[in-house]
């Protein structure tokens, strides 16, 4: 492969590469996208939120994946024991999708990879970023290894990494820093759902909630495979013996609810574990460069938040880089940093909120209050942003003070 000099070069194909780059090159920018794998390619992620349907549809993605037939996703349930707390996003506080998918991301990544190569972004497939060196003007020099292993170098104005878990640039600029999220581990695999109820049982997706740090979730698709997994402190997982298969098997057995469902379900490959999933680095962006996605920050799997966050970082930041490199001053700070800031604060405070139970309170409580829920359901379809919501703008104090008040009503209930 030959030296080549680009607008834009972006890490990573997955959702956010795709969308970025799929922008930028409508912007009329050259742009290349490199991709490790060849796809496709096994990537957790499968439960999306309503919010990402309106960043496939403004880059023009969102015609191929309705073409595929994933199963649609129109609310999520939570259960403990034998209370069940079911949103649905058609009813919610702010305005947007009320429904979005459940995929297996092998498929619908390569969907989209295919519609960005279609549009004429050009992608390499199996070959790696492995050093990138930034000049003090921004421009870059990036070494890549082609699929034979052969180094060439890509010079670009500005950088996208949306290397997702590969971290590129937060390895190679050392930007990590810890997550302020409780360490939690997760295992999960996919199942052939021989037993799956017919209708809408079938395919509901839910999370059912074992006590406050563990729960496991059910993620059924439209192809008749269901993805399962568990959730847990590092104790828990680790506390299993065996390979992941056996691991998650046992696990399973906990399940009341969905144990005679999934017993006998063939697993269609071994089990994946990661370990301490939740990331966070020193800044978001820098001279030449963004990060998008998960290469970026990656709270919890509770909500669901992961593709989503990197579609609205990975449109956000294209948008800027097309600014800038038609010679506008982008306020980085302000328009990214801050922005996306402030929706992974919401985010966070949810799941940081769902490890103390305190939301837990809030979902599990009867009788439900609809005025709180519906303000809920929208933070839980991803429109975090939405300043009319007191569930987003307040989002530091409310969840715990409400979970307080019915703390305090369950003990006067208790002592009269
Ligand atoms: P990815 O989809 O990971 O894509 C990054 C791409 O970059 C990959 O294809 C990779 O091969 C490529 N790459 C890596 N290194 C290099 C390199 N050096 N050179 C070139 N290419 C490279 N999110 C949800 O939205 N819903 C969920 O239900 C959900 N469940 C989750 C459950 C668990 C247990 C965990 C840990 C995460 C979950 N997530 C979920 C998060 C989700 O996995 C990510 O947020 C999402 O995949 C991020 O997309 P991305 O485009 O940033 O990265």
């Amino acid at each position: 492969t030959r030296d080549m000099k680009v607008d834009v070069l972006v890490i990573g194909a997955g959702p956010s590469g795709c969308v970025a780059s799929a922008y930028l090159h409508q912007q009329g920018l050259n742009v290349k996208v490199v991709e490790k794998t060849t796809f496709p390619r096994f990537v957790i992620g499968e439960s999306l939120l309503p919010r990402c349907m309106d960043h496939f549809e403004e880059v023009g993605l969102l015609d191929a994946l309705k073409a595929a037939n994933f199963e649609i996703k129109r609310g999520a349930r939570f259960m403990k024991d034998d209370v069940v707390c079911n949103f649905d996003f058609s009813d919610k506080h702010s305005e947007g999708w009320d429904w979005t998918w459940q995929v297996p991301r092998a498929d619908f990544d390569t969907i989209l990879a295919n519609e960005v190569e279609k549009m004429g972004v050009d992608i390499s497939f199996e070959h790696e970023v492995v050093a990138v060196e930034i000049a003090d003007n921004g421009t870059s020099t990036t070494t890549i290894h082609d699929a034979d292993g052969n180094p060439y170098k890509v010079e670009a104005q500005f950088i996208v990494d949306s290397s997702g878990y590969g971290r590129v640039l937060p390895r190679l600029l050392n930007l990590d820093k810890p997550s302020s999220i409780p360490e939690h581990s997760s295992i999960f695999g996919h199942v052939k759902d021989v037993n799956r109820p017919k209708g809408e049982e079938g395919t509901l997706i839910t999370f059912d909630v074992l006590d406050k740090d563990t729960w496991f979730w059910v993620i059924p698709f439209s192809n008749g495979n269901t993805s399962l997994g568990f959730v847990g402190k590092n104790e828990f997982i680790d506390s299993f013996e065996g390979d992941t298969s056996t691991r998650l098997q046992t696990m399973f057995k906990q399940s009341d609810y969905y144990y005679e469902r999934f017993k006998d379900a063939p697993l269609l490959f071994e089990p994946k574990s990661i370990r301490n999933y939740s990331k966070a680095v020193t800044k978001f962006y820098g001279n030449g460069f963004v990060l998008t996605g998960n290469s970026a920050e990656f709270l919890d799997p509770v909500f669901s938040s992961g593709v989503t966050f990197a579609t609205e970082s990975a449109l956000r930041s294209a948008k800027l880089i097309s600014k800038q490199l038609q010679g506008e001053t982008v306020n980085w700070e302000e328009d990214y940093s801050n922005y996306i800031k402030s929706g992974v604060d919401v985010f966070a405070t949810y799941v940081k909120e769902w490890y103390t139970g305190n939301l837990q309170t809030l979902f599990f409580h009867r009788p439900e209050n609809l005025e709180v829920k519906r303000q809920i359901c929208a933070v839980l379809a991803g429109y975090v942003w939405d300043e009319t919501n007191p569930f987003v703008t307040k989002h530091n104090r409310i969840v715990k003070s409400l979970a307080h008040l019915i703390n305090m009503e369950n003990e006067k209930s208790a002592s009269v």
